[in-house]
């Protein structure tokens, strides 16, 4: 049995079906569905053999390959699980993206459907697990969701150890301090790391993700890759942790915060097409499936010609029926977008920016790419007349398949707005709520489509079906209520 037992909480610990974009129903609050429900549809656990997790989140890999390179006698197991390993273990080290629910997307879920997110629950739940061997065992805590715990002190005070930023530089020390029982500082923060001094990861990432550039670079204030400087992963690096995920997963995601961006050194970020393209021709040799994560907008519309291109190589529209991939479109006000994200419009102005959105999704259709994009609610100094412009906004966009989803503004502590007020449920007005109904209009108008298009050829037909009744009983009710609009969003939110 190993010293060191790497976990993730449940919500973590899944693959998702195999769809990647169905984690975001992690932080459901299980209070309209019930838990079994959330947890069958949204994060069944992950395939494990002989005990240890076939997939892990990319992160937990890394860490992962950091300590076996150091000598360190590791296991990754799945949270529920994890009891068996315990009795021998002197460290658990747990990656987190969203521990205790402050994340965005939690937020606004439980404000619109009350409860504690799932992503808390099982955050809480695995502590619990760990608890009655406290006295030997110590915990580690690192990943994009530490910093949540600076806004908790009890939850806090059950971690020995928590890692904010980048771990690669740290990590070994941590454990290494850990294992001789030593008292841990209660906060350790990692800084950047040289792309030299990256390791690769030795088993699969959840659903094959893996990472082609960290940091962003375009500098928007309420995000957390503002303060990470851009550096992009080499091309043979990349490939060797495709190679390695398709082992287990049926394609790779290429992750990074715009990968269209892939290699750019444009300081206006006009996309560098020949780089992006041969990255995704690359990993193509040895991946039949490439996804990726996020783009930007401003990319898009910067360079259409590499969405052309880039699905030629991944084949969209013959074997693959949509592409998805998440973008921020943030707001419809100029004046928010040169206040807190002038550089999120590169090339182009934050005067620009509506026809920027605009454009990108008519790109973006017409190549049957499908954006997920999100929009913020209350951020700093925002006034009725922003929202108004953003409800604009969402209602150009009626015609191109694709899902909006507001988040509330969320003054993360590793992002340049740490210090603004946090925005709360109480201080929703009733144009925020007509900005929710806008893009609850849109959503569903697109739902059919997209339910089809997205489970096309998914062989497993009971998940398949459960997923149809849910979007039917999301259109219907929506459709029921509709004329309701303010008073419906309003009894939502006071559950
Ligand atoms: S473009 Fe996206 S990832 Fe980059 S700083 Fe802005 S919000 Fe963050």
């Amino acid at each position: 049995m190993a010293d060191v037992v790497l976990t993730a909480p449940a919500t973590e610990m899944s693959n998702h079906h195999g769809k990647e974009f169905l984690g975001f129903g992690t932080c459901t609050p299980p209070t309209v569905v019930p838990s079994w429900f959330v947890k069958m549809f949204f994060y069944p656990k992950v395939k494990c053999r002989n005990g240890e997790v076939v997939e892990a989140p990319y992160g937990l890999r890394k860490i992962e390959s950091i300590l076996i390179d150091e000598g360190f006698d590791v296991v990754t197991v799945h949270p529920y699980d994890i009891e068996r390993y315990l009795k021998d273990a002197k460290v658990v080290g747990i990656s987190v993206m969203d521990p205790l629910g402050f994340g965005p997307v939690s937020v606004t879920f439980s404000a619109i459907l009350g409860g504690d997110p799932s992503t808390r629950i099982e955050f809480i739940n695995l502590i619990k697990k760990i608890e009655p061997y406290r006295g030997r065992v110590k915990v580690i805590v690192g990943g994009a969701g530490a910093w949540q715990f600076e806004w908790d002190s009890y939850w806090k005070s059950k971690i020995d150890c928590i890692i904010i930023g980048e771990g690669e530089y740290v990590v070994a020390d941590v454990f290494r301090r850990a294992l001789r029982g030593e008292e841990l500082p209660k906060v350790v923060r990692g800084r950047p790391t040289k792309v030299e001094d990256i390791p690769l990861i030795k088993r699969p990432s959840i659903n094959g993700l893996i990472e082609i550039s960290r940091g962003c670079g375009r500098g928007c204030k309420f995000c957390s890759e503002t303060l990470k400087v851009k550096r992009d992963i080499p091309l043979e690096n990349v490939v060797k942790e495709a190679e390695v995920c398709v082992r287990e997963t049926k394609g790779v995601i290429l992750h990074a915060e715009d990968v269209l961006l892939y290699g750019c050194k444009d300081p206006k970020f006009v996309p560098n097409e020949e780089k992006v393209v041969k990255l995704f021709k690359s990993v193509r040799e040895v991946s039949e499936y490439v996804g990726v994560s996020h783009c930007s907008l401003a990319a898009v519309v910067a360079k259409p010609s590499v969405v052309e291109r880039i699905n030629e190589v991944v084949g969209v529209g013959e074997k693959v029926s949509i592409f998805g991939v998440q973008t921020g479109l943030e707001t419809g006000s100029s004046r928010l977008m040169e206040m807190h994200m002038h550089g999120k419009c590169l090339p182009f102005h934050p005067n620009e920016w509506c026809d920027v959105v605009e454009s990108a999704f008519s790109i973006m259709h017409e190549n049957r790419w499908v954006p997920a994009s999100t929009l913020i609610v209350g951020l700093p100094k925002e006034t009725e007349s922003d929202v108004v412009k953003t409800i604009e906004l969402v209602e150009r966009l009626r015609d191109y398949c694709s899902l909006i989803v507001p988040l509330i503004f969320i003054p993360m502590e590793v992002c340049a707005l740490r210090r603004e007020r946090a925005f709360t449920k109480e201080n929703l007005k009733d144009y925020h709520y007509e900005l929710m109904a806008v893009c609850m209009d849109h959503d569903v108008y697109w739902v059919d489509k997209l339910f089809r298009e997205y489970f096309k050829g998914y062989k497993n037909i009971p998940i398949k079906l459960g997923y149809w009744v849910f979007s039917r009983w999301v259109k219907k009710s929506w459709e029921k209520r509709r004329r309701e609009i303010k008073a419906f969003m309003k009894s939502l939110v006071g559950r």
